[in-house]
């Protein structure tokens, strides 16, 4: 059994359309796979044909973006309905916040004497709306200001740097509200990514506990045994249900592991996919 549940397709900033996603994703052996784009979910029809095609087991995702207490965090929601109006329209408000961002973005851009990231960004987007920061490091890659995205981010893009903006995002209970109307589970999608402290780690998941979310990600990207422990206790103390996944969005990328492939959970986990049988 190979389960993964978080990564990205073309219809955000993965590099792979949603069925090339499903089709490498069962080259490598998984039986369970979730989509989990970023803010949107026009990728979820064209990926469960090709997996009830290939006969893997597809599971409904999203990965939405949220501010809490100054940061930005993402929450995973799976086996979600895609027609829930709530749901969608939580979605379409974050893309109309992200060409806002753009526009922010593109601006302090150009005060550094870089042009044209606004529409040039657009352009390289699947969708205008889901422009997304990576689509801006390509941009500025194409455009011979940095060489590769880590510099992109490392100079331009990254929190705090020099064209970064603060940004707005869904609030953390109107998400796991929209999520649980939609009929799914709500996941923190890679905790042990956001560089917090050990208080600050507790007050999010006591937040998160207390707006009802389900799971933390007890895997993601590329874990080690230990991390995987630490967090399969934390899930204990909270009592949250444990989740896996890639986050898989192009070949050697930052942060993801090999797509459709996770490591076991510690045993101690009560996997969400109990849930989804
Ligand atoms: P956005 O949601 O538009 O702010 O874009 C965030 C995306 O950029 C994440 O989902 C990652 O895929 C990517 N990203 C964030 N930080 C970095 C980084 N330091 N290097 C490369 N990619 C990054
Ligand atoms: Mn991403
Ligand atoms: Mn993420
Ligand atoms: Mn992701």
């Amino acid at each position: 059994m190979s389960i993964d549940l978080h990564c990205h397709s073309t219809i955000s900033d993965g590099a792979l359309t949603p069925e090339q996603v499903v089709r490498l994703a069962h080259a490598n052996g998984c039986t369970m796979l979730a989509l989990t784009d970023h803010d949107h979910t026009a990728g979820l029809a064209e990926a469960n044909a090709q997996a009830q095609q290939c006969g893997i087991n597809f599971i409904n995702g999203v990965e939405i973006s949220v501010s809490w207490r100054g940061r930005t965090i993402h929450i995973v929601g799976l086996n979600i309905a895609t027609d829930d109006l709530l749901l969608q329209n939580l979605l379409a408000q974050l893309r109309a916040g992200r060409l806002q961002r753009l526009r922010a973005i593109s601006d302090k851009l150009a005060k550094k004497g870089i042009s044209g990231a606004y529409e040039g960004s657009i352009a390289l987007a699947t969708h205008a709306e889901m422009v997304t920061r990576t689509h801006i490091a390509d941009y500025l890659i194409n455009n011979g200001h940095v060489r590769k995205k880590a510099d992109a981010f490392r100079k331009f893009l990254g929190d705090g740097k020099s064209c970064s903006v603060r940004h707005q995002w869904a609030e953390l209970s109107e998400t796991v509200n929209a999520i649980h109307h939609a009929g799914g589970l709500a996941i923190i999608a890679h905790p042990i990514r956001y560089d917090l402290s050990a208080t600050a780690r507790r007050n999010l998941f006591s937040d998160f506990k207390d707006c009802g979310g389900d799971a933390i990600e007890v895997h993601s990207g590329r874990t080690n045994l230990n991390d995987r422990l630490n967090y399969a206790l934390l899930a204990q103390h909270y009592g949250f249900l444990a989740s896996c996944g890639s986050d898989f969005h192009r070949e050697g990328d930052y942060g993801g592991g090999q797509l459709g492939k996770c490591p076991e959970l510690p045993p101690t986990c009560k996997p969400v996919w109990n849930l989804f049988r």
